[in-house]
Order: structure tokens, then sequence, then C-alpha cells
């Protein structure tokens, strides 16, 4: 076989939860298959202020650290201004995002603007609305993003890519089969079967077993013998968090990832089950209403919703254009409230916040007492920080504290059925910390290497 033929590498992702860069070449076509930013990339060299200077100087400091790859053709010229890797024409056809997660699609700001990016058309919703409510630091650049469907067949090259819908944490996920010139490639992206939507994981692998693929790139985020988190479903946490909202008096706080809009869902129905009403943040609004245009999900409108509220911050000194939306209509609107609405109607409420927006509750002031559910993972790391600081918070605000949390991703066993059951002639582990363990499937296995090719 030519060096022209079949390739895999995978330069993010190896060994490794998250930051996603998969490299897949067939002939003179290459494409990358999600380009995430690895969690905890930057920890050993940064810290708190202490930043990579990329705004000013681009991808020099992550080279200086070989944080990143240094690729030809790849990155933007403004990126390899100050390095000493020299610009050249983009020799990449495409970037494919699987979904919007910050560890699958963070990088491709890095990315020469002039290499299309594809993606699912709800996730380019939700990219354009991270954009309008990030901040300054969140851009993906200015390239031309072209929104794909389940059953769409996008060629590029010498490759027909198929996305098919699966079921995360986040709407508009996809994972890929990939009509090659030696055969087709499946790859899963991130992806669960004990969700509301477990019929679209499915399809995905009936699709990608009937294609007898060459090649399977698999996650495996719960694959470890030992993973000391519960097993539940969404329908578990509804349950769970219901029976913890009914027999309370007070108010009723909940923390999750806000592009959860399954987990929105949820809460909203908990509200509604307890007569209660669900506040989330003109960010978490923004988001929603962005997505409403989308016809196939079903998304709440916090706008018409009866058991929905929309909490603005009160003293912002120079709000953005997604506050200001709702600040204007404070008053007027019987959506949206402040925090001394909250406080007055701490019973009737469900309160939703994130970590980084914890301060709210010190003009929302809770009663001691007051519920708070954590709806996300436990902590991987016995000294985790944001851990420490979250337990400061509840013990100062004297919260009664609850874990309720539905994992976005395949149980180690589902992950392994789904490769026996898809049964490629070989598979390539990533996004995990247990490659290994995979040889426990029925078929050949490759773990990755961290930026070495692999023929196919
Ligand atoms: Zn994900």
């Amino acid at each position: 076989m030519s060096s022209k033929a079949l390739s895999v590498t995978v330069y993010g992702g190896a060994d490794q939860i998250g930051g996603n860069k998969i490299l897949l070449e067939d002939r003179d076509t290459r494409v990358f298959l999600d380009f995430g930013e690895p969690f905890g990339l930057k920890d050993d060299f940064f810290v708190d202020w202490l930043q990579p200077r990329d705004k000013r100087t681009g991808l020099k400091d992550y080279f200086h650290f070989d944080l990143m790859p240094k690729i030809r053709g790849l990155y933007g010229p403004d990126q390899l201004e100050d390095t000493d890797l020299r610009y050249s024409e983009p020799e990449f056809d495409a970037v494919f995002i699987s979904h919007m997660h910050f560890d699958h699609v963070m990088h491709i700001k890095f990315v020469d603007d002039k290499i299309p990016v594809h993606l699912g058309s709800a996730a380019e919703r939700i990219r354009q609305s991270w954009e309008a409510t990030g901040g300054n630091n969140v851009t993906f650049g200015d390239h031309e993003f072209k929104s794909f469907r389940t059953g769409a067949k996008v060629k590029v090259g010498s490759l027909e890519v198929e996305p098919i819908h699966v079921d995360h944490s986040v709407p508009g996920a996809y994972g890929f089969v990939i009509h090659t010139s030696e055969g087709c490639v499946a790859y899963t992206g991130d992806m669960r079967l004990h969700g509301p939507r477990s019929d679209m994981t499915k399809e995905f692998v009936r699709r990608a077993a009937e294609e007898k693929p060459v090649a399977m790139i698999c996650e495996g985020t719960r694959v470890s013998d030992a993973d000391p988190r519960e097993d539940l479903s969404e329908k578990d946490v509804e349950e769970r968090a219901k029976r913890l909202v009914a027999g309370h008096k007070k108010l009723a706080i909940v923390s999750f990832y806000p592009k959860d809009v399954d987990r929105i869902r949820t809460f909203r129905d908990v509200a509604r089950a307890s007569r209660r009403r669900f506040v989330i943040s003109t960010k978490v609004a923004h988001m929603l209403q962005s997505l409403k245009g989308d016809k196939r999900i079903d998304v709440p409108d916090p706008m018409a919703d009866p058991n929905m509220l929309v909490y603005v911050r009160s003293g912002l000194a120079r709000p953005q254009a997604y506050d200001k939306v709702y600040l204007d209509r404070l008053g007027s609107s019987d959506h949206i409230v402040d925090a001394s609405y909250v406080a007055k109607h701490q019973d009737e409420l469900i309160f939703h916040t994130d970590f980084m927006q914890l301060a709210e509750l010190i003009d929302v002031g809770p009663s001691p007492g007051s519920l708070f559910i954590r709806s996300k993972s436990e902590p991987f790391e016995e000294d985790d920080v944001q851990e420490e600081v979250l337990k400061n918070w509840i013990s100062w605000f004297k919260l009664d504290f609850h874990q309720a949390h539905a994992s976005g991703h395949a149980s180690m066993r589902e992950i392994f059925d789904t490769v026996n059951r898809i049964s490629p002639k070989v598979l390539i582990p990533v996004h995990t910390e247990h490659p290994e363990l995979f040889r426990r499937c029925s078929c050949p296995v490759q773990p990755p290497e961290a930026r070495k090719k692999i023929s196919l």
C-alpha cells in the first residue's frame, strides 16, 4: 500500500479524555475529525492569570511547550507570525465537528480560515450563540461554517462523509460514517445509550454496522474498571430531583452544564411537577432561543413556557447585547425576573446556576437549608480546586447538598457492545484513559500513539 492510501493520525485524544484532533487521510484528501482543546492542556505551565499570549503571539507559546503539534498548511497566518513555522497555503480540505463541546471544537480558532468547518445545523446555532454570549475570549475563527443534517452526504475530495445523529449531552451531536477509497471508517464522536434519544445512537450503530468498516474510531470516556460514578438515566435524575424538591419548603438551586438541553427540559419538568418555576440565566435563554428555529429539536421557550423564567443580573455596568434584550423587558414581561424577585419567592422556584455564576447567590440570598442539587459528574481528582470552593459556598449558605446526574457517555459495557456489533477490521480507541481495555472487544485493537500515523 502506498503512503497515499488510507491512514488515521490521532493528534489529540490518545490516552486522554477530550481534545480530539483526528486526521483522516485518503489519497490526496485530508480532513480533521474534531479539533478540540484537551482539558488541562496548559496546566503544567500556566495558571490563573498566567495564560498563553495567543491574542498577541498566536501559537508561539503553545509551540514553545509543545502543547500543539507543528503541522504545515493547517494554521492561520496570524497564528504563525511569531513562530518558526512558516505559513503556507492550506494542505487540509476540511474539519468535521462531531458536537459543540469545548474538547471537540475549541481549537478551530487556530486553524486557517480558508479551511471550511462542517457541523450539524443545531451545532451551528449553538456556535453562534456561544460566540454572542461568551465575551471576548470566545471565537471560532472566520471559517466558512457549513451545516449538515442526518441523511446528508458531504463530499470532500475522495471522501463521502455521512453524518448520523447520536444522543449526547448537547444537541446537534453526530457520529460519522465515512466512505473512503479503501472502505468505510466509522467515528463515534461522543455518545450515550441511556439518554432520552438512544434511538438516534442506535441508528448510527446500525448504519455503521451495515458498512462493515475497515476501521472504527471509538470514544471510551467511561471505559475503566474503576468507575465510581453512579449510573443514572435522565429519567432517574428527574425522579430523584422531583422527590428532593417535593418535600422542600425553601429555594431549590441546581447546578449543571448550561448547554445540556436535556437537563434543562428535565428541570423544567421537575418545576412543573412541583408547582415551581425554573429560573435560567440570560445566556442559557439566548441559546434556547437560538435553537428554537430548529424544528427538529424540542427546545423549551423560556419566554413562553409557563414553568420558566429568565434571570437578569443586576448592576451590570456595560451589559452585552444579549443581556440587554432581557434587561430592557424587566418589569414589562412576566417571564423576566431579577434577584429581588428570586429572594422573595424562594419556595416557588428552582434556580439554575453554573459554577461561574455562584456569586448570584449573594444577591439572591437563599435561606439556610435551601436545596442544592449538583447535576453534573463528581470531580475526578481529590484535590479539585473548584470542588473545594463549591464546598465552602455550600457550607457558608448552609445549603442541603445532593447529587443527581446522568452521564453524556455510554458505559463500558455499552461501548464494548457497540464495538462488537459494528465489528470493524480494526478498532482505534480515543477519548479514553484506558485504550488497552478495549482488547476485551472481539475485534483487533490498535491503541493510537499521539501524532503517529496508523496506516489502514
Ligand atoms: Zn462531548
